[in-house]
């Protein structure tokens, strides 16, 4: 018995040792990748009622030569935590910049909106919505075309401080959305105190929202709650006619999903392209 529990102890110890180095590895290809421009941003439509595209969220992808193409959720964490992700962010801005940039004289989409994925991190830095008013400036782009997505995640540190910030991206004429939301605590106390305009409901409603009563119920509060507060209501995730379908008698204003369309690279979605 006592031979079996070292043995255990042993092997718990070589998989934690295991999990370190990765973590040390993944960083250092994640540092060089960026410098080496690996990462790729795609954007996935946004569709309101009558499924005419409004606008384009963008995604992030880092295409590694060790590990083919990388999904956000496998690096975004190890970035908060180390920092790269003010870099990242950086990038990402640029990036929708030069999109909004294509399509400001194409007449077919000069009025859609790009929304970006915003980590608290990136938050935190006490000079953000002035480099966000420079970069805008600099492109000559109407801030009320770019839009902030921000999960719950960010309310839970400094809430004043986040209050902050967000009010000065308002007043740059920027928009923010409140992303994934049910999934996290305590919504509905902050909303009133947020200065969001969006609210992005969770894929995991989405996927049952046809099938579970209750789910249904929740996502119709959720739609209250946005008109109480005047905020625009977007269902993420949408696979299904039936569950579009559901979702419009539900009241939802758009909708983002595969059964409009799948992510694809930014290059893509540029003006001429
Ligand atoms: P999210 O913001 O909730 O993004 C939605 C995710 O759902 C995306 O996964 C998208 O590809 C996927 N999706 C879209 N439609 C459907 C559908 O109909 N069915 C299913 N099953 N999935 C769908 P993705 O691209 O892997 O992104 C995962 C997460 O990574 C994002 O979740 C976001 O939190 C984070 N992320 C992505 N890009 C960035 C970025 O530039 N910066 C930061 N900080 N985070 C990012
Ligand atoms: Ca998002
Ligand atoms: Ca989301
Ligand atoms: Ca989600």
């Amino acid at each position: 018995r006592r031979a079996g529990g070292q043995l255990r102890v042993r092997r718990f110890r070589q998989r934690m040792l295991d999990e370190a180095q990765e973590r040390v590895r993944l960083f250092s290809e994640l540092r060089r990748g960026i410098e080496q421009g690996e990462l790729r941003l795609f954007a996935q439509p946004i569709v309101d009622r009558d499924r005419r595209v409004i606008g384009e969220e963008g995604l992030i992808r880092w295409i590694s030569p060790q590990r083919g193409l990388v999904p956000p959720d496998a690096f975004i964490p190890l970035a908060e935590q180390t920092g790269l992700i003010i870099e990242i962010g950086d990038w990402v801005l640029e990036e929708a910049c030069r999109v909004l940039t294509s399509w400001k004289d194409d007449p077919a989409r000069r009025e859609l909106t790009f929304s970006i994925n915003l980590s608290e991190r990136q938050l935190r830095a006490d000079d953000f919505a002035e480099r966000v008013h420079r970069i805008l400036a600099g492109h000559d782009i109407s801030p009320g075309l770019l839009k902030f997505e921000l999960t719950e995640s960010v309310l839970h540190t400094d809430l004043d401080r986040t209050i902050r910030m967000l009010g000065l991206l308002r007043a740059e004429g920027v928009f923010a959305s409140l992303d994934d939301f049910g999934t996290g605590y305590s919504s509905l106390s902050y909303l009133r105190r947020l200065p969001v305009q969006q609210l992005k409901i969770d894929r995991s409603f989405v996927s049952s929202v046809v099938d579970d009563a209750h789910t249904a119920a929740i996502t119709q509060t959720i739609v209250q709650l946005g008109r109480t507060f005047g905020l625009q209501v977007v269902a993420e995730g949408v696979e299904t006619e039936e569950q579009f379908q559901a979702l419009c008698e539900l009241g939802v204003d758009a909708f983002q999903g595969y059964l409009f369309a799948r992510p694809r690279p930014v290059s893509e979605t540029l003006a001429g392209s």
